[in-house]
Formats: C-alpha cells, structure tokens, sequence
C-alpha cells in the first residue's frame, strides 16, 4: 500500500511515498531557511508564496525518486492543521487535486500525530502503547499513546514551547534562525563551569513545563553581564540554557512513562533532534530499564514522510476525509 505524504504547515516544502506505513520509498524536503534567516524567523505570507512555488515539483521529485507513477499511489495524506493557515492551505489544495484527478481517497492528517509516527519509521517494530515527547516550534506535550489513533495529553507547557525558547535564546545570543541546531553545536564546544538557570517544575501532579521564565533568566543574564561591561561566553551560555531544558524534559517524559506503566519512550519533533536531549534521555531511560526510541534528526524535524506513516494508519481506519476538508491553522491533538 502507497501513500503519498504532503507537508506544507509551516517552512518545509515537503512529499513523500512511504509503503505500508514504515518503509520510506521516498522524502523529499525542501525546507526555506534561506529566504526567512534574514527576517530572523517565519514570515507567514513569504512562507505561503514559497509553497506555491515548490509544491508540484517537490511531489514530482518525491514520486520519481520512489520510483513509481502517480497512479501507484493508494492514498494522498495531507497535514491539514495545526500550522499557518496560508501555508497549510496550499499543501491541501495539491493534495486534493490529486486526489479528485487520480480518484484516490484524501486523508487529513493532524501535524502533531504526523511527528509521533516518526517513531514507527524509525523503529519498524515499534507499536503502542508508549509515552512520547513532542518538542517542537510549537508545541512542547507529553502524550500517551495509547493505540495508532488515541492519544492523551498528559502534560504540556503553559507558555512557550522548547523550540520556541530555543529560537529566543539563539537570537539573543546573536546566532540566528533556526536556533536549536546553533546552540546545540556551540553547547558541545563549552568547557566553562554550568550557569544554574531555573527549571521550573509544577510539584508532583503535573506534567506541565514552563520555559519562559528560563528564557528570561537567560536574558538577564545577558543584560546584567553588558551592564557590567563582562564579556559573556555564547558557547557556555548555550550550553546551560540546554541543560535547564533538557533536565526538565527528561524528568516529566519519564515520570509520565512510570505512571502509565509503559516500557518504551518514544522521541518527537524539531528539538528531539537535540545531541543533549538524546543522549540524556537514553542514559537515564536505560538506567530504569526503558527503551528509548528517537527518530533519526531528519524525521525529527518538519517532513512529509511521517504524514504519510500517520495516513496509513488512518486509512487502515478507514478515516478518509472529504474533499470540503479545510485547513485548521488550531487544531489541538485528538481531534478531527
Ligand atoms: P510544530 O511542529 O509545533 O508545529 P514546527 O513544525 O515549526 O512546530 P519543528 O519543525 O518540529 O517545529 O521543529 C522546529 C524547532 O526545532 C525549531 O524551534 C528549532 O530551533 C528546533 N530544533 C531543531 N533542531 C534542534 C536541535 N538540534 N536542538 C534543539 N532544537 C532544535
Ligand atoms: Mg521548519
Ligand atoms: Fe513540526
């Protein structure tokens, strides 16, 4: 079974064809960097214009380099929300052409379940139920995954996301966009002694994470040293913004696996690609005897191969949505 995945939420360009929802035949990403680095972050209406342009031969490339011809495909996924809507609109707009010319079921694919489903790329005997850290621009959410199509939400932040917090911090440091990869790799060159910026923790019942604060802390840091007129280390700086990130990540992912009782933690979205946060949470999974499944950085990051794996999923559910589907720029998890 092959199905065509189309990701368009926010400023990758991306398709691909994955058969049976684990083998990726193809995954083309063509993500637009470039063009927003100089605004320092996405301009929405650029972004929109920019899919406009890539879309028809990024799905070319990605049903050439599967080797097959569109009327191969079985199924067209397509991420329907949440995102920006310009932008989610045009992947939607492609995917139901497609699917009314080629006469091949539509399915719309929440974006969030889209970065679970890395998880059964990666790991091709993977299957629920486990817990799973989305971190991302957006979103920071521990989930319980309960089968391919249940989830709860068990904990989420209450103001900014990780990658969000990311992104600030970069800028402040004067790295760039997008930051989490920046201040990853100055973080593994700091040798300097650890600043303890806060990590916030909401007492035993919660789940949730808090990041604005730390990136205040941060920020204040920052102030106070130029006020002063020290000069601040970028690489040490970046690496304890990380570690206060980090700590507080793999603290509630496995609080969250021992109360449901799970034996797999799984790993999601832009900030999983993280060195530290890998590495951490393998370490201290392990060490209480739970496995830990993170997706190669590449899957971790916005593509179309993990909308396709989450449309089979749906398809085998026999969730096809209408060609009147309409991009939800809000959609929360668990919803359709
Ligand atoms: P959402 O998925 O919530 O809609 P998004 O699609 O914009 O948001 P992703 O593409 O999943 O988010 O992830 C992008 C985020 O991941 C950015 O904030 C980026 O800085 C962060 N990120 C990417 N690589 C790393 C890394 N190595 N370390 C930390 N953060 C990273
Ligand atoms: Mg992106
Ligand atoms: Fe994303």
């Amino acid at each position: 079974l092959l199905v065509l995945g189309i990701e368009t939420s926010c400023d990758e360009t991306s398709a691909a064809v994955v058969k049976n929802g684990r083998t990726i035949l193809s995954n083309v990403i063509s993500s637009q960097i470039d063009v927003h680095q100089k605004f320092g972050g996405v301009v929405p209406e650029i972004a929109s214009r920019k899919h406009v342009e890539l879309i028809i031969p990024v799905i070319d490339q990605a049903v050439h380099d599967a080797g097959i011809e569109k009327k191969d495909l079985d199924a067209i996924g397509v991420t329907y929300g949440p995102g920006l809507v310009g932008a989610l609109l045009v992947g939607l707009s492609a995917a139901k052409a497609m699917a009314y010319a080629l006469n091949k079921p539509l399915i719309g694919v929440h974006h969030i379940e889209g970065h679970i489903a890395a998880n059964y790329l990666q790991s091709k005997a993977l299957k629920p139920p486990f817990v799973c850290l989305v971190a991302s621009g957006g979103h920071s959410h521990i989930v319980y995954a309960e089968d391919y199509h249940k989830f709860e939400i068990m904990g989420q932040t209450r103001d900014d996301a990780a990658g969000e917090a990311f992104d600030k911090v970069a800028r402040a440091l004067g790295m760039g966009y997008p930051g989490g990869p920046l201040i990853d790799k100055a973080a593994q060159a700091a040798d300097g002694r650890l600043i303890d910026f806060p990590r916030v923790r909401f007492g035993n019942e919660s789940l949730d994470f808090s990041f604005s604060g730390l990136k205040t802390a941060v920020l204040n840091y920052l102030n106070k040293a130029e006020q002063k007129g020290e000069a601040w280390d970028a690489q040490n700086v970046a690496a304890s913004f990380q570690q206060a990130v980090v700590d507080v990540l793999v603290e509630n992912t496995l609080r969250a696996a021992q109360r449901k009782q799970v034996k797999i933690v799984a790993l999601a979205g832009g900030v999983a690609a993280n060195s530290s946060l890998r590495k951490q949470m393998k370490g201290c999974a392990e060490a209480i005897g739970l496995e830990v499944c993170c997706p190669e950085p590449v899957l971790c990051t916005d593509n179309a191969a993990m909308i396709a794996c989450a449309a089979y999923y749906e398809y085998k559910k026999n969730n096809i949505s209408d060609l009147s589907l309409n991009a939800v720029p809000g959609l929360r998890l668990g919803e359709r």
